[in-house]
């Protein structure tokens, strides 16, 4: 199978050599051993570190769409309440889930390349509405944006809404992360984006409050919570566990904790400042509107008038460049150069401008 020197996508990225590591030890059976439930509680205590809480953090295995369908279903009974905040694909596809889930869905939208800045709005949307969940995404990596979670949870907190849910799959371990002080329930990460691990392990975050509605709701089935509620102790859960896929996300977890969390999130900070600055030098028009915030983590541009989306990126793989292309109205528009963990390097990134040069 052919591989790229220069794998940009943002997510899943590049997998670093003491990661992949983690997947060739034969561990045995993790139900059985004390060392799996070890390994599970410093984990856990790693990335509570990583997304800001003092609460539960719960890892299931498989990957980060995982997280966003167990943290609607284990919450939200059909005909229930739900605003859906939407800027982008994953923020707008949120809501067509919850719909899909029988969910009553009300959707605040602003165009794909903006980010959260309409609070008026959003503050009458949940004074008519009464939601019970609130739903947003934090890092809307088809756009290249990042949305600000704080305002949001000062609503959460003034209108007694019960749920905040924010997908934060993209920015997480790439941009500060708060869940308690910005009062979100439910923060959703995935291991292949800024964790630089292969797609297999997703978590969230559950709140005190979300674990009581949990119960209420009482849900079953392969992506059900509440068995993770002992867990953790007992060291029954509810499925064999994937030990390599936990050993890795442990290594993914330490490396961003032995670097520190204000360096990453300056490393990602400035290399992405530096990719649009040079893009733009370049003559590439990125795709988030002016006044939006652009991600720490993946820079969206607009395809290259002229040329078509297919030949753009033949072009780039024959240099030995991969991106992302784009989804959803933004298909064949937009393109998406990844700077999220292992990808946020000097060297690399580099190499993938000295490409995007060549081809403009
Ligand atoms: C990557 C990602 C997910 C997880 O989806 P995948 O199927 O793994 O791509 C969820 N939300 C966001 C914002 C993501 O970028």
């Amino acid at each position: 199978m052919k591989t790229y020197p220069i794998p940009m996508v943002p997510g899943p990225v590049k997998v670093p050599q003491r990661v992949l590591q983690a997947y060739l030890t034969d561990y045995g059976a993790a139900d059985l051993e004390p060392e799996y439930l070890s390994l599970y509680n410093q984990t856990e205590a790693d990335l509570k570190q990583i997304m800001g809480t003092q609460h539960s953090v719960v890892i299931m295995t498989g990957e980060g769409m995982l997280a966003l369908w167990a943290a609607l279903k284990n919450f939200m009974k059909p005909g229930e309440r739900l605003l859906c905040l939407g800027t982008g694909v994953f923020g707008y596809g949120i809501g067509d889930m919850a719909r899909s889930l029988g969910i009553q869905v009300k959707t605040v939208g602003l165009p794909y390349n903006q980010t959260l800045h309409n609070w008026d709005e959003i503050e009458s949307a949940i004074a008519d509405f009464r939601p019970k969940m609130i739903t947003a995404v934090h890092c809307e990596t088809p756009s290249g944006t990042l949305n600000p979670i704080a305002p949001l949870g000062k609503l959460k907190e003034r209108y007694e809404v019960p749920l905040l849910y924010v997908d934060a799959v993209a920015s997480l371990g790439g941009a500060p992360v708060e869940t308690d002080a910005w009062h979100v329930d439910l923060m959703l990460g995935g291991s292949q984006k800024a964790l630089s691990v292969p797609p297999a392990m997703s978590f969230f975050t559950v709140s005190p409050a979300a674990w009581e509605i949990a119960k209420q709701v009482n849900y079953a089935g392969y992506d059900a919570l509440l068995p993770f509620e002992t867990a953790p102790q007992t060291g029954y859960f509810p499925y064999t566990p994937y030990w390599q896929g936990l050993a890795a996300l442990h290594e993914g977890a330490q490396m961003l904790l032995e670097e520190g969390l204000p360096a990453s999130f300056a490393r990602h900070q400035r290399l992405a400042e530096m990719t649009r600055q040079r893009l733009v030098e370049m003559g590439y028009s990125l795709f988030p509107a002016p006044e939006a915030v652009p991600s720490p983590t993946v820079t969206a541009v607009q395809v290259p008038e002229g040329i078509e989306w297919t030949d753009f990126d033949r072009k780039l793989r024959e240099r030995g460049l991969v991106v992302g292309g784009s989804y959803g109205p933004l298909a064949g528009k937009v393109f998406r150069l990844g700077h999220m963990g292992s990808q946020a390097d000097p060297d690399l990134l580099e190499q993938a401008l000295a490409v995007l040069k060549a081809v403009r």
